[in-house]
């Protein structure tokens, strides 16, 4: 999947402070959907870029957040149970134990396994991504605080992701922290991250260890 620099188009001022690629799953025929999923921070917006692929095609899903509204984040990262496979394999594993009382061997067998991998199977790691936006949703007479503006999306919908991707730590590490530094900071940001070269374009990102010379103009980088 295409990085969201590359697929997102950005504001006229607005330049991307850091990338996260926070999901990455093989897209395997039959046996599971794939999914690429990537966070972005920019000094105006968190942008959550998902593509789920499928027997039937793609889907490509976007979120975003207003810099300014974000109130905070939330990251969680745990075991989750599918019951579509947990009761199944429960049921399964009785009629194998019914088989084994009942004395049919190779059918109270094979059951058993096939309960034993579907309860396997039905436990799954998940990560959710949330960004807390400030805004104040009107419900009739009641204001509430609008839910969580989640980022990654599963095939169910308005929910976060479950897979691990190769960037999932330092999401967990960082987010909060670099989405705070760009709403506190803004422009003074960007101005360290970018090539002193005042023609050249060049930026690194936070947290990106800035390279000893530009790879576009060949300036050396400044020193700290
Ligand atoms: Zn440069």
């Amino acid at each position: 999947m295409a990085t969201i620099k590359d697929s997102v188009e950005l504001f006229e001022d607005e330049v991307i402070v850091r990338e996260y690629h926070a999901i990455d799953k093989e897209y395997v025929p039959v046996l599971s959907s794939g999914a690429e999923g990537r966070i972005a921070i920019t000094n105006r917006r968190v942008i959550g870029r998902s593509e789920l692929s499928v027997a039937g095609g793609k889907r490509v899903e976007l979120n975003t957040v207003p810099l300014e509204t974000v109130q905070g984040t939330c990251l969680s990262s745990g075991y989750s149970i599918s019951w579509l496979f947990l009761i199944p394999g429960i049921g399964l594993l009785i009629y194998g134990i019914f088989g084994l009382i009942s004395r049919q061997w190779g059918l109270g067998v094979i059951l058993l396994i096939a309960g034993i991998i579907l309860i396997v199977f039905s436990f799954r790691r998940e990560v959710k991504i949330g960004v807390r936006a400030a805004s104040i949703v009107h419900h009739g007479h009641i204001s509430r605080a609008e839910p969580e503006g989640y980022l990654l999306l599963s095939q169910s919908g308005f929910r976060a992701y479950r897979i691990h991707g190769p960037d999932i730590e330092a999401v967990m590490r960082s987010l909060d922290a670099v989405i705070l530094t760009v709403q506190q900071r803004g422009l003074e940001v960007i101005k360290d991250l970018k090539c002193s070269n005042p023609e050249c374009s060049y930026m690194t990102m936070i947290g990106e260890e800035p390279p000893k010379h530009c790879p576009e103009c060949g300036r050396a980088w400044r020193s700290k």
